[in-house]
């Protein structure tokens, strides 16, 4: 039978029962042909991208590989109208404030010029005044404003990009008048030209004393961005964020660019957007700060962001302030999400709650189904942390699957960011899941059967994952360092795992109640689940799986009597000298550590 003209649409990780008949061939046909080019796969087992384009080739088939979700992705769009209301976007929309990203090397000073711009800007000219971070801010400069997404760095700007996301309209590059181009100013400037987005330079630091600001304009120029001085096309501004020079000057040259741009969105009609930070804050739920791109935002809406959805609780714009309404360009905290979402996200008022619901929850279907896809085809390929080298040496290209857990999204996207870039020809890292919150039975069963290492990045297992883990060998990494991450990852590339600090929890309690004594302090009153509490132990604080204090435990009571150990099943009083801010249901735990010498398995 001949296969299908034209391309056909094929899903990632499809199985040879999808797939084969697709091509008008049965899944057999399918094992059969990769049985020959050595590939040993069953039926239902999910296919690599090579493995598919392989076979399509040999039968002379034309296929387009699709994320799962991708082709559904588009039809939900469709349900939530975001597409209908284009035409509401048309030349007759009002001017909207152009959204600004800062970009530069490290130290050359993008957060002290953020700052600088916010304290000397803000709206009602109340300057020094609540400095609320929510990931991005608006300031004024003769009545027009200007939005600063505020968490500077390309890693944030490439991590939206990546997911698809465009928040911003120009790129402030900032340099150092003194330090001059290096090498994240020239990651930035490809960055924004991938983007399309125009770059205003800012050569900052120009109050000190060994300044070399014409040097530092040639430098940047011989990158490709000549100034209009020079017959260019490229704004330069010379600014120091410390003393505030110049930084007028930068913001009426933004102005202008937008004026150039003609930027416009319209207020009318559903708000959609972009999620630009999400985290989980235990007295308010899910926050996430998003970006409105188009039409109006008010409290009561029903919206979907990524996976999540709920109706609008409340807003906070930048200040901190409840307001009720968010136009476009404005970023605004939002109250009320079932879950925290990603970073680069959209988001997308819906036409009511329960399609908002359905669109969420088809969304986490696809994401689940994609996660498994690439769970079965890592279960062929991955390796651990701590036989990588060995598969390495054998010449094989390795793949580190891993699960990355974090406490925030920050952390999240920063961590993977740097992963990214150990990646070599020989070492390959995919990551089969990622997540804000602690270590959960759910990921290990995940890291077990995708063959990953769980890497967790200030956050902890909580007991149940623990045992989990220890049942099925799963390797649970956690860092509060992100350079110990890095190092500790490449070690295991070139085969030198330094000896493994080994914690060994030795005690788990639960905060029942905190009482406050009158000149002792906080006590907390604790329930020991597990092992025992001794004083004098290393201790930590988690909420949620999150490590929210390191310390010592120094007061340790059973009743009123001073007690050097309490057993597991007993109630006891933990004083906490340094830190008083625990709640009931937060844990305590307990360790030891000591040194075990790595193995390299295989
Ligand atoms: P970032 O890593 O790019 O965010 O850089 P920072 O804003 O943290 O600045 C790095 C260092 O340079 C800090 O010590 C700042 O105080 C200093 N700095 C930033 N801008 C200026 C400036 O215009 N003049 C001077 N003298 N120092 C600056």
């Amino acid at each position: 039978m001949p296969v299908p003209e034209g391309t056909v649409v094929v899903e990632r990780a499809s199985a040879a029962q999808d797939f084969g008949p697709k091509l008008n061939r049965t899944a057999a046909d399918v094992v059969r042909f990769l049985m020959q080019h050595g590939e040993m796969v069953t039926a239902t087992q999910s296919l690599s991208d090579d493995m598919m384009e392989l076979f399509a080739a040999e039968v002379g088939a034309e296929i387009r590989l699709v994320n799962p979700g991708e082709e559904q992705e588009a039809e939900l769009q469709k349900l939530l109208g975001v597409a209908d209301q284009d035409n509401l976007n048309g030349g007759e929309a009002p001017l909207r404030p152009p959204v600004v990203t800062v970009m530069g090397h490290v130290d050359h000073g993008k957060t002290l010029l953020l700052d600088r711009i916010r304290n000397t800007h803000v709206v009602d000219g109340e300057a020094g005044g609540i400095t609320q971070h929510i990931g991005a801010y608006q300031v004024e400069r003769n009545g027009k404003p200007v939005t600063f997404i505020d968490t500077p760095g390309h890693e944030a700007f490439t991590a939206m990009r990546a997911r698809g996301a465009s928040a911003t309209d120009i790129v402030v590059l900032v340099v150092a008048a003194d330090d001059g181009v290096m090498p994240q100013t020239i990651e930035a400037i490809n960055h924004a030209r991938a983007a399309e987005v125009p770059i205003v330079v800012a050569v900052n630091k120009i109050d000190r004393p060994n300044a070399d600001t014409q040097r530092t304009v040639a430098g940047v120029a011989e990158q490709g961005l000549v100034p209009e001085a020079w017959g260019g096309e490229n704004i330069y501004c010379e600014v120091s964020a410390l003393n505030g020079d110049g930084i007028d000057e930068l913001l009426d040259q933004m102005l202008l660019m937008a004026e150039v741009e003609d930027l416009r969105a319209t207020p009318e009609g559903r708000a959609c957007g972009v999620v630009l930070e999400s985290n989980l804050d235990i007295g308010r739920g899910p926050i996430a700060t998003v970006l409105v791109q188009r039409g109006t935002l008010s409290v009561g809406d029903p919206m979907v962001a990524g996976a999540s959805w709920g109706r609008v609780r409340a807003l906070l714009n930048d200040r901190g302030e409840a307001v009720d309404q968010a136009g476009p360009s404005t970023p605004v905290q939002v109250l009320g999400l079932s879950e925290v979402s990603i970073a680069g996200d959209t988001f997308a008022v819906a036409p009511n709650e329960k399609l908002a619901g359905r669109v969420a929850d088809t969304r986490e279907h696809w994401q689940r189904l994609s996660n498994l896809g690439r769970e079965a085809h890592a279960l062929s390929g991955g390796a651990k942390l701590e036989d990588l080298f060995t598969r390495i040496q054998r010449g094989e290209t390795a793949t580190l699957n891993a699960i990355i857990k974090a406490d925030v999204n920050g952390s999240l996207e920063a961590v993977i960011e740097s992963l990214r870039k150990l990646e070599t020809s020989e070492v390959r890292i995919a990551v089969v899941h990622r997540g804000v919150g602690g270590i959960t039975e759910n990921d290990v069963q995940l890291a077990y059967a995708s063959d990953a290492t769980i890497i967790g990045f200030n956050v902890r297992p909580d007991r149940k994952a623990r045992e989990a883990a220890d049942a099925a060998k799963v390797e649970i990494r956690t860092y509060e360092i992100i350079y110990k991450l890095l190092e500790d990852v490449s070690s295991a590339m070139v085969g030198m795992l330094a000896p493994d600090i080994e914690e060994i929890v030795t005690g788990e309690a639960e905060v029942r109640q905190v009482f406050r004594v009158p000149r002792v302090g906080a006590v907390a009153g604790c329930y020991v689940q597990n092992g025992a509490i001794t004083r004098g132990a290393k201790v930590r604080f988690l909420r949620e799986g999150t490590i929210i204090w390191k310390g010592e435990i120094t007061s340790l009571k059973r009743f009123t009597d001073d007690v050097r150990e309490v057993q597991s099943g007993y109630e006891c009083g933990i004083g906490l000298s340094n830190f008083q801010d625990l709640k009931a249901g937060d844990i305590i735990e307990t360790f030891d550590e000591r040194e075990v010498a790595r193995t390299l398995e295989g």
